[in-house]
């Protein structure tokens, strides 16, 4: 059968917002590497494609201690030039040509409901304590990372993410080699004024805060007591990667870890 689509492909953030709309009957198109895969699978159907390639979304930006990104910025480009553990997740995902089509836009709406969920940039992002701007229903919206993921991402266009600049960061992941290396899971760790704030990426379909950790380090507790929490943090899930039991096994290890890791660089 012969399928056709609209595409629509703004040279504005503008003409984007404006085409986007509520975002009813639309597929947004940051770099493709999830969606394109899936038309091509027949797992999904478009109608009508927004596609943002040249709408402006690009580049990482500083000012007076904030970092802001571009929806469309391609992962490559936050390789070295964003703080840790932004950086080196962005390095651990895919291989170069992937990282150079896909974005962090896409990368923070990958998530439940498809076949192969990955955002690993979804984790740093909370722990960055990074917030989310998004055009749609009802106007622009500033909200947190958490916030966005929670309420879905299906119905905003995301535009631009800001933090603030870190004191200092830690990633560390465990990966299952394949013909690519996947990421079963990631730590990140971003230490600022205000604390330490940890999120835990591949525990289940979106990342989540390791609050509890966090409670415990803040009340005192050895890198290895505090890491025990995360598993009152998180719901661990069986995918095609990984156990649920192996992720139990092996994730309060991985968060010691970068526990350790991360006052290492504070001494
Ligand atoms: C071989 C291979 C290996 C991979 N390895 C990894 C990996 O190690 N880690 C990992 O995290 N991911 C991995 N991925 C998945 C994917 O490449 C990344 O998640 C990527 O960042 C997705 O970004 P994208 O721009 O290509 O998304 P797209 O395919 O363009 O879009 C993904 C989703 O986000 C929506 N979207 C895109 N941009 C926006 C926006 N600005 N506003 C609102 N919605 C938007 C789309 O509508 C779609 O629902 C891999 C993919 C492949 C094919």
């Amino acid at each position: 059968m012969r399928r056709t689509a609209d595409v629509i492909i703004p040279t504005s953030i503008d003409e984007a917002v404006s085409a986007f709309g509520d975002g009813s009957g639309l597929t947004v198109i940051g770099g493709g590497t999830i969606v394109m895969p899936e038309l091509a699978r027949n797992e999904i159907s478009v109608s009508k494609a927004l596609i943002l390639s040249e709408a402006g979304l690009s580049g990482v930006s500083r000012e007076g201690g904030t970092v802001r990104i571009a929806a469309g910025t391609p992962l490559e480009a936050l390789i070295g030039d964003t703080p840790d553990p932004l950086s080196t997740a962005a390095q651990r995902v895919g291989d170069y040509e992937l990282r150079g089509q896909a974005t962090i836009g896409g990368n923070l709406c990958a998530g439940p409901g498809r076949a192969a969920p990955r955002g690993d940039l979804q984790a740093p992002l909370i722990a960055l304590a990074a917030t989310v701007r998004t055009a749609g229903a009802g106007g622009e919206k500033t909200q947190s990372v958490e916030d966005f993921l929670a309420v879905g991402t299906d119905a905003r266009l995301v535009l631009e993410i800001e933090f603030a600049e870190p004191t200092r960061g830690v990633y560390m992941s465990m990966g299952r080699p394949h013909a690519h290396v996947y990421t079963l899971f990631g730590v990140s760790c971003a230490e600022s004024a205000e604390g330490t704030r940890i999120a835990i990426g591949g525990a289940g379909p979106v990342a989540v805060r390791a609050s509890s950790v966090e409670q415990a380090l803040a009340g005192g507790a050895s890198a290895g007591d505090a890491a025990a929490k995360v598993l009152d943090d998180v719901e661990l899930t069986d995918d095609a990667l990984a156990s649920a039991w192996y992720r139990r096994k092996t994730l309060p290890t991985l968060v010691s870890r970068a526990l350790t890791e991360l006052a290492r660089e504070s001494a």
